[in-house]
């Protein structure tokens, strides 16, 4: 039976850390937060930045907008770029399809980019020199730091490739010589998606697909870390992997929720302060 790798116990520690470090800053460190719409993941998001920046002494300045184009949004970053208030910025998603996440996000100064999204917060994630990197992706590293793995040559699959999740943690993942494979809509397609998470001693899945990876498939002994996040019936968050037979096979697996998000949101501070500890030096 699989001990529980819940994420409480890690994002309480990094917290604690920020509590010590905030009071030390020339000012309290300010977020601004832009939503644009009122999607219900994002809105709850929103709520719980605001409840851990109030707790840690960070002023978070929510910046809302029933509907704006692409120009004036853009318009509105270029205003946060230039306020020496605005120590970081975050964008919440899913912006409205008329908006492209990543045309907007170009346009926020990479070191008020605490999301680690901007190209060059990416690019430096690729030679290993990230100061920001993307939060979800660090808040999986976190994770598995915690239960003291060594990932020096140790056999990785990731399952999902996006630009918030799989793509950075690849990165991540390889700075430490893990030995990665990254899984996606086509390895499954082409029907190899089983062949390869039976292969793995550490398995991450950030798809958005209940159910998807079976817990049979799971090797005995494995990290399983379960990024996915599904509203299915009666209000339940449910992951990607199929919990209740994974958890026979796995060592360690995180539950959904509990798992990665708190780790994510702790992340999102942690970038903040060290931003605005760089900018008030
Ligand atoms: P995305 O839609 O951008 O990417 C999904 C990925 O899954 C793609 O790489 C796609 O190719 C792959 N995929 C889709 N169907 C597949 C299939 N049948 N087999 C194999 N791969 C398949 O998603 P995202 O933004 O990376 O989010 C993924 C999940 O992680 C979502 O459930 C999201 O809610 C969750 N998430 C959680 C956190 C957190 O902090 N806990 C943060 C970000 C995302």
């Amino acid at each position: 039976m699989a001990k529980l790798l819940e994420g409480k116990e890690v994002a309480d520690k990094i917290k604690q850390e920020l509590k010590a470090s905030v009071p030390g800053l020339k000012n309290p460190p300010v977020l601004a937060s832009i939503l644009v719409g009122d999607n219900p993941s994002a809105v709850a998001y929103v709520k719980t930045q605001a409840k851990t920046a109030a707790s840690l002494g960070i002023v978070y300045k929510l910046h809302q907008f029933p509907t704006i184009s692409e120009e004036q949004l853009i318009d509105f970053v270029l205003k946060l770029n230039d306020d020496p208030s605005v120590n970081g910025i975050i964008l919440q998603v899913p912006l409205p399809k008329e908006i492209d996440y990543m045309t907007v996000c170009e346009f926020i100064l990479p070191h008020k980019d605490i999301e680690g999204m901007h190209p060059t917060n990416i690019g430096k994630v690729l030679f290993g020199r990230a100061r920001i990197a993307a939060c979800t992706a660090n808040a999986v590293i976190e994770l598995l730091n915690s239960t003291g793995v060594d990932l020096y040559g140790k056999e990785v699959v990731v399952v999902g490739h996006s630009e918030i999740v799989g793509k950075p943690l690849a990165m991540l993942l390889l700075e430490k010589f893990a030995t990665v494979t990254i899984c996606h809509i086509a390895t499954s397609q082409a029907g190899k998606l089983k062949e390869h998470v039976q292969r793995a001693e550490i398995l991450i899945v950030a798809v958005g697909h209940p159910g998807l990876i079976k817990g049979e498939w799971v090797r005995p002994g494995a990290i399983v870390v379960d990024v996915g996040m599904n509203h299915v019936e009666n209000d339940r968050i449910v992951g990607d992997v199929e919990f209740d037979a994974a958890k026979e096979r796995a060592a360690y697996i995180t539950p959904v929720p509990g798992g990665v998000g708190p780790i994510t949101v702790a992340i999102l501070m942690r970038n903040l302060v060290e931003a605005a500890k760089e900018q008030q030096s």
